[in-house]
């Protein structure tokens, strides 16, 4: 048997989430005494699979079939679900990705397995043991995962990526899934680019500088744009903002918005409800700025500057200017 860690990845190395999931999928595999081994779909897949030692894969199966040339949930799923049936593994763990998850979703439905999302911790047994997140992150829950196969996905920015201590020679093999026209109604037809943040996205940065409701309009993000551009990091926001239209879904942080880990996130007029530090609980550091030094948001943070951003926001980018300048 062996444990297989659904691997997303761009330019041919698995992408952030890709690795805290390899890593609790390697921890899981050492505990039961097997082998990790990677799975991995998209064009670029067979470079990617070369990488797979570094995390400890011993094999990858790079999925590939004439009709699967771009993302597809139920093609994903039922690829999965293929591996599963012909492979046995013991456990597959995908990361909390969107997409991972939709796809881990369709195969658990495929493999009549349940499948436990969210998982900050995992230890093999005929019934797996696993914490998860629950609640938006306001809960961690203790959980036991039944099934021959169990199926997890690994909460984002929740388990420290690590690289393997020693890494693994990678037999790569080509699997191609048996796919029926119904698994390829949905699946991506065109990618748009988004301007926001300069190039810098949301769930990469660095730094993070939101606004909530207290920026009071689409205009009053202007000095929030100017910090953030100052110190090369992405605007985000709260839901209050993207629902009264001020910014797009796409900027918005949280439980139904975009989960963010930079090493600073400067949330200003954001009060910092339940749901949005869902999104933010990655974050190294939170520097709060807000006008009432009872938001939950305050309590959060590890540093907060009491006071109206439209005064603070352009006072600290005129200080970093002035720096440079000097
Ligand atoms: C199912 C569900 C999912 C949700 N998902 C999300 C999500 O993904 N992301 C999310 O953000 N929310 C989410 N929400 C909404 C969430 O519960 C809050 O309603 C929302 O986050 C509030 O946004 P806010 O902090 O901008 O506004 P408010 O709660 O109104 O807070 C505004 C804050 O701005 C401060 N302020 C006002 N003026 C100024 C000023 N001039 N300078 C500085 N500070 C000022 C105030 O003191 C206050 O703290 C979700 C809710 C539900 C029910």
């Amino acid at each position: 048997m062996a444990v297989l860690v659904l691997v997303e990845h761009a330019g041919g190395r698995a992408d952030d989430v890709s690795q805290q999931a390899a890593t609790l999928a390697r921890g899981y595999a050492q505990a039961a005494g097997e082998p990790l081994q990677a799975v991995l779909f998209g064009p670029d897949a067979g470079a990617a699979a070369q990488s797979m030692g570094t995390l400890g894969a011993t094999a990858a199966y790079v999925v590939v079939h004439e009709r699967l040339t771009a993302y597809a949930p139920q093609a994903w799923g039922r690829a999965i679900a293929e591996l599963v049936e012909t492979h046995a593994p013991s456990a597959v763990i995908a990361p909390g990705s969107e997409r991972a998850t939709e796809a881990m979703a369709h195969a658990a439905a495929f493999a009549d397995l349940p499948l436990a999302a969210n998982c900050v911790d995992a230890v093999p047994g005929d019934a797996a043991a696993v914490t998860r997140l629950r609640w938006g992150g306001s809960l961690l829950e203790q959980a036991r995962v039944h099934g021959r196969t169990k199926l997890l996905t690994a909460a984002p920015h929740a388990v420290e990526a690590a690289a393997a201590s020693a890494p693994s020679e990678t037999v790569v093999t080509e699997f191609t899934p048996e796919l029926e026209d119904a698994d390829l109604v949905v699946q991506v037809v065109e990618r748009a680019q988004t301007d926001a943040g300069g190039g810098v996205s949301l769930a990469d940065a660095r730094v993070v500088v939101s606004a909530g409701r207290g920026a009071g309009s689409a205009e009053g993000f202007a000095p929030v744009e100017a910090l953030a551009a100052a110190l090369g990091g992405a605007v985000g926001c709260s839901r209050a903002v993207t629902i009264a239209g001020w910014r797009p879904h796409t900027d918005q942080v949280g439980q139904t918005g975009t989960k963010i880990a930079p090493e600073i996130y400067i949330p200003c007029g954001i009060s910092g409800a339940t749901q949005h530090m869902a999104g933010c609980k990655g974050a190294k550091r939170i520097l709060a700025i807000n006008t009432d030094p009872e938001a939950p948001i305050v309590a959060n943070a590890d540093y907060a500057v009491i006071g109206d951003l439209h005064e603070v926001l352009p006072a600290i980018t005129a200080e970093i200017e002035k720096a440079r300048a000097g």
